[in-house]
């Protein structure tokens, strides 16, 4: 484990655990909380209540939020969330993990990305304002009761729907207690960035919560093995953070990070059309390499658009639903150092199957 000395997370392993309070409730050490708490209302007056999963240790350590589904149709990482939440085995815990599996409930209830209100990103609208908008009111309800307490944080989603990501983090390398997240996450590809405003990420860690994405997958699906994955992310970061003493780091066998912009591109249709897709996410494309070709109605080969790889690559994300209009995106590919692609190029020789990769 890393050094916590100048660490947000570096509570006092002497000290006295504390109690987790949150406007309208309070869980002592050594107890946990299922708690439906009111966010917002409906046109009935109804109640708009998150899940809430509260578990503090017996020991003292850092406190680590989880949450998911800010967009209502990205659904990996609801699992993920209700597995730490409640089938670990949570007795030798020193810290407390608060955890928010469904953070977009109007979104999640109809089954898609945005709030059905006018829309609205509930990722765009954090920290949030008790005097605004329906999105930003239910922003800072969750942000001030259940994201400000905490020490650092995870985020999960899964790509918009139609598209897929292989499994990696989204994280601000600049941000020295940040990088140590990502990495303890221990995913293959980290794409360094600060986020855009209003993204829980970016605005938890402005207060001080360091916080990473986690992308996986795609919308409306469960897929096992990259929950299984991202598990292991979670294992690895409550054992660098000491909320797991006797767990340990996990290492991914290589990892990339992605912090130069022209080391990664999202290629965009030029036509409309159907779209013939040679590659997988996860895949090796060399130079050169057609990723896929748009096709007409009639498959008329003077019309056929094919989509050449501008460098060698790995593809972290890729279309899915083979239709696009011009502009849309195709594929999100990130450029690899030369030792990182010889690794690569090894494993795959060795039938070695590599982790973060969606494998059907
Ligand atoms: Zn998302």
């Amino acid at each position: 484990m890393s050094d916590t000395s100048d660490s947000a997370a570096a509570a006092d392993p002497a000290g006295e655990p504390e109690p987790f309070t949150y406007n309208g409730g309070r869980v002592d050490p050594g107890e946990s909380a299922n708690v439906r708490y009111g966010i917002s209302e409906t046109y009935l007056g109804d109640p708009v209540r998150i899940p809430v999963t509260i578990v503090n240790g017996a020991r003292p350590g850092p406190t680590v939020f989880l949450s998911a589904a800010s967009h209502g149709d990205e659904l990996n990482g609801v699992e993920v969330v209700r597995e730490v939440a409640h089938d670990w085995d949570h007795s030798v815990l020193c810290g407390t993990l608060v955890c928010l599996p469904v953070m977009n409930v109007p979104g999640f209830l109809a089954q898609q990305r945005y709030l059905p209100i006018y829309d609205r990103d509930l990722n765009r609208s954090f920290p949030g304002r008790s005097d605004s908008t329906s999105a930003n009111r239910m922003a800072h309800r969750i942000f001030t009761n259940f994201i400000e307490p905490c020490d650092v944080g995870l985020d999960f989603h899964t790509s918009t729907r139609g598209r897929t990501n292989m499994l990696h983090v989204r994280a601000d390398m600049d941000d020295p207690e940040v990088a140590r997240l990502a990495k303890a996450f221990s995913s293959n590809v980290v794409i360094d960035g600060e986020g855009a405003d209003g993204t829980l990420r970016r605005e938890a860690t402005e207060e001080g919560v360091q916080t990473i994405t986690i992308e996986m997958g795609e919308a409306h699906r469960f897929q096992r093995r990259l929950i299984e994955r991202a598990l292991t992310g979670v294992a690895s970061v409550l054992a660098e953070f000491g909320l797991h003493r006797e767990s340990s780091v996990h290492w991914p066998g290589w990892r990339t990070v992605i912090d130069d912009e022209n080391d990664k591109t999202w290629l965009r249709a030029d036509a409309g059309g159907i779209v013939d897709m040679k590659f997988e996410s996860g895949d090796l494309v060399y130079e050169g390499d057609v990723i896929c070709a748009i096709t007409n109605p009639f498959k008329e080969d003077e019309d056929v658009e094919r989509v050449e790889a501008p460098f060698t690559g790995l593809v972290v994300g890729i279309l899915e639903n083979p239709v696009v209009y011009p502009g849309n995106p195709l594929c999100h590919l990130v450029g690899l150092s030369e030792d990182t692609r010889k690794a690569f190029e090894r494993d795959l020789e060795a039938g070695r199957r590599f982790v973060d990769r969606f494998d059907r």
